[in-house]
This record gives structure tokens, sequence and C-alpha cells, in this order.
């Protein structure tokens, strides 16, 4: 019974509990940030009832670089590249939300937090740029 039974050669997935599978295909399947609330609005008819679940859920997705907090809008979104390490910044439609995940250098992000004044001690640096997609661009420039 020490045989391995799972599929070998699938090292990139860190094992996940149902719960985080079900909000992680959540996620994924929106395709863009969501609050607590609206991913409990959608896992409930999978038998998730309780916001401390996914609370516990979408931490221990984070630490796994899997799930990504929007700290503007108090949102969550699937990481851009299945996982990564942390080190990130965000470019934001604000027209119509859409997001995409600007991977960020050991260089740039220390030059970032190179940024603190001497009295904070930096620990992490959130990077949020708001713009005009490609589709929302000419919508905006001439109404129809
Ligand atoms: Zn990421
Ligand atoms: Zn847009």
């Amino acid at each position: 019974m020490t045989a391995a039974h799972h599929h070998a050669g699938s090292g990139v997935t860190p094992k996940l509990s149902p719960n985080q599978t079900k909000i992680l295909g959540c996620l994924r399947e929106a395709g863009e940030p969501m609050s607590a609330y609206a991913i409990l609005d959608r896992v409930r008819k999978s038998g998730i009832a309780h916001p401390p679940t996914v609370y516990r859920a979408l931490n221990d997705l984070m630490k796994k670089g899997m799930v990504h907090r929007l700290e503007s809008r108090s949102a969550f979104i699937a990481c851009g590249h299945g996982a990564c390490d942390g080190r990130f910044a965000f470019a934001i439609c604000r027209a119509c939300d859409k997001v995409v995940e600007i991977p960020l250098g050991k260089k740039e992000q220390a030059r970032l937090l190179g940024l603190a004044p001497a009295e904070i001690t930096p620990e992490q640096v959130t990077l949020e740029i708001a713009g005009l997609c490609e589709a929302c661009r000419p919508a905006q420039a001439a109404p129809a």
C-alpha cells in the first residue's frame, strides 16, 4: 500500500484540499477579481457555506502563490501564471476591470521596497497601475 498512487510528473501543482480546489477553480473560471462574498455565492452550491471556510482556503492559496489579492478592491484573483513567487504588479482597466499580472524582477521589487523611509522597515510592496485596456479605449474616446 506504499506504492505511489498519484500521477507522477505533475509536481508543478501543489496538493490542494477540496475546498481550495473549488475556490481556485471558481477564480480561474471567472478570470477576473472577485470579492470573498462573490466567491462564497459561487461555491455555495458545491457545499461551502461559511465565509471563514472561504477565507481560510484563500489564505492557503495565497501562500502557495496561486491566488493574489488586489488590495485596491479587496478582491482576489487567480495568479495569471498558475502560481508565482509573489513578486508581481497589476495593471487594471478602470472601465471593465480587466486585470493583467506583471511579473516583477528581484531588482525591481528591491528598488520599490527601497523607497520606504527610514522610519518604516519595508516588508511588502503592492503596485497596481490603473488605465484603459485596448477594448475600452476607443469606446471611451469616441462615444457612439
Ligand atoms: Zn502570480
Ligand atoms: Zn477595459
